[in-house]
């Protein structure tokens, strides 16, 4: 755990969030400020800051966390369609230097 990563405290329980989904190496929470209902972030519970750095096994672990994920967005809410979505590096838009997927469906 990387000492005042927000996502870190996150993923650790420190700061609250709304749970969508946990496995051993992979948590996800929904969005503080949502591009539309149900919009989640996925992040590995190790600090990572992005995908530059992340480990090839780690990156699948969180591959197979957003897969799971979009199956039960798809079973629990019927959705259909939906943006993954990663940023990495401030010029690519990152604000949070944890490395995270969005997930973001799109309703009609
Ligand atoms: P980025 O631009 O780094 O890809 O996106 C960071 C995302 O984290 C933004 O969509 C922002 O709304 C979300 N975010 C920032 N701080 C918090 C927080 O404290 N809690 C939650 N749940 N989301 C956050
Ligand atoms: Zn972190």
């Amino acid at each position: 755990m990387k000492e005042n990563c927000l996502f870190c405290k996150i993923a650790h329980g420190l700061i609250p969030s709304e749970k969508v989904y946990e496995d051993d190496h992979t948590y996800a929470f929904l969005d503080i400020n949502p591009k539309s209902e149900h919009h989640a972030l996925v992040i590995p519970k190790k600090h990572y800051e992005n995908m530059f750095d992340v480990t090839d096994k780690e990156a699948a672990h969180v591959m197979q966390a957003i897969k799971n994920i979009v199956d039960m967005y798809g079973k629990e809410y019927g959705i259909t369609d939906l943006n993954v979505l990663n940023n990495s590096g401030k010029a690519a838009g990152q604000e949070v230097f944890h490395l995270h997927f969005h997930i973001i469906p799109n309703l009609n």
